[in-house]
């Protein structure tokens, strides 16, 4: 069976955000989809799986209905489902930038460019190249030369390039994330607030890019993040440059695993050699974890986490 994953986000207006998602988790369920949807009233955001069949009646069920016309569905082939479970969760906002005058990308947002025209913009001198998602997600992968804000969260974004304003004097901002949806508020902002000369964003994010037959995801460095089982996928088909690092050791690696305490949940890059050796936990402390989901996964013994622990703890002592 062939499965396909869809990537999708449109803003529109949604009036009632909650009663919109309880009927569409059920339409969704009653097509056999599984995913994770996110509703507001600006609009929608989503990635779903499903088999061809499945997921073309989705998509036709969106493009039929007024609120949703124009939709761009990113498609993926897979050999599975990557989700689990169905949820479709009503939110205040779909990109939250904490800003008191929120932006409406309908009116107004950067310039969109093709990925051709973004490729062609990224190789002149007088661009800077803006990553606006997590900083777990650029250190797997990023366009060659891009800036990551220095933040933990992206609603801290606005704060971070106000403070490094001259970073963007006299030059296009190019912005791009990993489906478009966060571009193509952020753009707008930056326009609104006048950062650099000019702003472009790249349309339909890198998920649209990896796709393009022109620039066969060209000038992209790793793999980028994704939020489904997949975790990571490969964007550029010309050349493999690895720009991961290990957490544990800094040695080249690509491999993304959660945390294995579930109240850190931490994404981090790790060999599987380093994940066994720390039992999955990103710290002492969360390999210590009470409900460490490591050891219950692999339902390892007391005596052979004990004696994990200990070692851990003796490596710590002769590197303190
Ligand atoms: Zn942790």
């Amino acid at each position: 069976m062939e499965y396909q994953v869809l990537l999708y986000y449109h803003y529109t207006h949604i009036e009632d955000p909650v009663a919109f998602a309880q009927k569409h988790l059920a339409d969704c369920k009653e097509i056999g989809l599984l995913g994770r949807i996110l509703v507001a009233q600006e609009g929608i955001n989503g990635t779903v799986s499903g088999t061809i069949e499945q997921t073309e009646a989705y998509a036709e069920m969106m493009q039929n209905d007024p609120v949703f016309e124009g939709i761009v569905f990113k498609i993926d082939s897979a050999e599975h489902h990557a989700f689990k479970k169905m949820h479709v969760r009503p939110r205040p906002e779909l990109v939250n930038l904490s800003l008191e005058n929120d932006i409406n990308p309908h009116e107004i947002t950067g310039d969109y460019l093709s990925p051709a025209e973004f490729m062609e913009e990224m190789k002149r001198e007088d661009t800077i190249i803006l990553d606006v998602r997590n900083n777990y997600e650029y250190e797997v992968g990023h366009f060659r030369g891009a800036i990551m804000p220095e933040v933990d969260t992206f609603r801290d974004t606005p704060e971070w390039v106000l403070e490094n304003k001259h970073l963007f004097e006299g030059k296009r901002v190019l912005t791009y994330c990993t489906g478009g949806i966060r571009c193509e508020k952020f753009s707008g902002w930056l326009k609104r607030e006048g950062i650099g000369e000019s702003v472009g964003q790249l349309h339909g994010g890198v998920a649209t890019y990896a796709k393009d037959e022109e620039t066969k995801g060209q000038l992209w460095d790793g793999q980028m993040y994704v939020f489904d089982e997949r975790l990571t996928v490969p964007i550029n088909q010309v050349e493999h440059v690895v720009v991961g690092k290990d957490h544990f050791d800094g040695e080249p690696c690509e491999r993304c695993i959660n945390c294995a305490n579930p109240e850190c949940n931490k994404k981090i890059i790790a060999s599987e050699e380093n994940e066994q050796k720390h039992l999955g936990g990103c710290t002492i402390e969360c390999t210590k974890h009470p409900r460490n989901r490591f050891i219950a996964r692999y339902e390892l013994s007391k005596e052979y986490v004990d004696a994990r622990i200990a070692a851990l703890e003796k490596e710590l002592a002769q590197h303190a």
